[in-house]
């Protein structure tokens, strides 16, 4: 972790990507836009384009209910055109709440006085893993609080721990890092231990606003933050997440800020992000801005974010949270939502431990507490289908949400078949018998799906009864 000097120095040179005159007049030049304009708009991202600034800013300002059903119905086609029912699940593990910043909205924050705070040693890091294994999970998002203590070396040690953590049949196959922004040395211990997607979220893209909320410690430092995954792809790590926190700005700026930061990536890297996230404030212990964000974002422009995001990007990953209750989570998975956490708890420790201060320990309140099972059940019960794939990253074919979308047939010939797979351990290994017959009515009603004379179906039946023999870890 660097000092707040060599940071500002760091970033002595840099200039803002986000050209914020530009977005606001985008977004004042194309409202009341015509219909038949915001038509042929879906229809390129349809036709599996990006879309430019100009045409989100155009769908952004749908206000009309007809014409946004359009617009919704628009991302649904692409969802099911690209994506297929798959969706991927995965756990948080929160290693520490140590932190040096001063985030208004964190519970986390070095001025919250009330919080307790906890760091995980190794040893605790393994019963965690252990507990998350014996609940079925295969892929983990590790996040840390931004303190001296947990410098890049500490984390990647922890990394390390989580892949060397098995129990029974149980195992991690890809952890993701939401960190601090680091530099590109630093970077480069995170590539060796093999990580899936270094995820940092900008938080807010204004400028004003974010000077507003992190008055101190490094990531007051905007500059630092925006060029924080261009550094990850200097060190050669190509696999990132960008991320906007909603309700501390105008929610249109927002999404166009996340807009403008794929460009750049793209421009940059001749890749765009990996997995796009956009958590909306929750409530903290003792934070009173998270009680009431400045710029709270309604259940209906959360719908609309979310099916514009994914028209607007139709290449990426979309990462929904627990933090959205199941409601809301029910209804945006429709539009394209390709990875959501299960069974999560957010207290630094609450896997093995529970107890009913972990609250106490966590970042903000969660609106969805279901298991990961009830979870895994109601996916299946509505014709989704739960995955824990990790094949691509395990065969070093990374950003697998491009290559899905990009290459026709690879969902059909590597997703959905490794989906089966990996469900099927998990009916095998972790589901009560409620959820294993549902989810074998699942998985039968899916091979359906595929033609008997398609030449990959025989290999997928073949690994399928392998892994009722008890293999694991099979993968195409
Ligand atoms: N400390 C690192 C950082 O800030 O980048 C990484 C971990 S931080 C705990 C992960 C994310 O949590 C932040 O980027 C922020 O978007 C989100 N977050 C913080 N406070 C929140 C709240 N009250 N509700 C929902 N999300 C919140
Ligand atoms: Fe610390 Fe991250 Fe919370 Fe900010 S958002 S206070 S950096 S843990």
């Amino acid at each position: 972790m660097m000092n707040i000097s060599y940071i500002n120095k760091a970033t002595e040179n840099l200039k803002s990507f986000i050209p914020e005159n530009e977005i606001f007049r985008l977004l004042e030049e194309t409202k009341n836009p015509d219909p038949n304009r915001v038509r042929e708009i879906i229809q390129k991202s349809l036709d599996k384009n990006r879309l430019d600034p100009i045409e989100m800013a155009t769908l952004l300002n749908v206000e009309d209910k007809e014409l946004l059903e359009e617009v919704f119905e628009g991302a649904r086609e692409l969802k099911r055109r690209i994506y297929g029912n798959r969706i991927v699940l995965f756990a948080p593990l929160y290693i520490g709440n140590e932190c040096i910043n001063n985030c208004l909205y964190c519970g986390f924050r070095v001025t919250n006085k009330t919080i307790e705070r906890r760091s995980l040693n190794l040893e605790e890091v393994v019963e965690e893993v252990k507990a998350l294994e014996n609940k079925g999970h295969k892929r983990l998002i590790v996040v840390f609080g931004e303190h001296p203590m947990y410098d890049a070396k500490f984390m990647t040690e922890t990394i390390k721990t989580i892949y060397n953590t098995k129990d029974g049949k149980g195992e991690i196959r890809r952890v993701n890092v939401n960190a601090a922004p680091q530099t590109v040395e630093d970077y480069k211990l995170f590539k060796e231990v093999g990580i899936g997607t270094f995820q940092i979220f900008q938080e807010t893209y204004h400028t004003e606003t974010y000077k507003k909320y992190h008055k101190s410690g490094p990531k007051s430092n905007y500059l630092w933050r925006l060029y924080g995954l261009d550094r990850a792809f200097e060190a050669g790590l190509d696999d990132v997440g960008i991320g906007a926190l909603f309700g501390l700005y105008d929610w249109k700026f927002e999404a166009m800020g996340l807009l403008y930061h794929t460009i750049h990536l793209e421009e940059r890297f001749n890749v765009g992000p990996h997995t796009i996230s956009f958590p909306r404030i929750e409530p903290a212990l003792d934070t009173p801005l998270a009680e009431r964000p400045p710029y709270a974002l309604s259940d209906e422009d959360f719908k609309k974010l979310v099916a514009i995001l994914r028209l607007t990007v139709p290449y990426t990953g979309l990462i929904l949270t627990a933090r959205e209750p199941v409601e809301i989570r029910n209804e945006v998975l429709k539009f394209g939502v390709s990875q959501i956490d299960g069974g999560s708890s957010i207290g630094v420790g609450s896997y093995h431990e529970s107890d009913d201060e972990k609250i106490k320990r966590s970042q903000f309140l969660l609106g969805d507490n279901r298991t990961l099972d009830q979870i895994i059940e109601e996916l299946s019960e509505e014709g989704y289908l739960p995955s824990f794939c990790t094949g691509c990253y395990r065969l070093g074919r990374t950003g697998e949400h491009f290559m899905e979308f990009a290459i026709p047939g690879f969902v059909k010939r590597f997703c959905t078949p490794n989906a089966i797979l990996t469900f099927l351990e998990y009916l095998e290994d972790y589901a009560p018998e409620k959820t294993r017959e549902i989810g074998l009515k699942r998985i039968e009603d899916e091979l359906k799906n595929i033609p008997d004379d398609n030449k990959f179906k025989k290999d997928l039946l073949e690994k399928m009864e392998k892994v009722r023999k008890g293999e694991r870890d099979l993968y195409f």
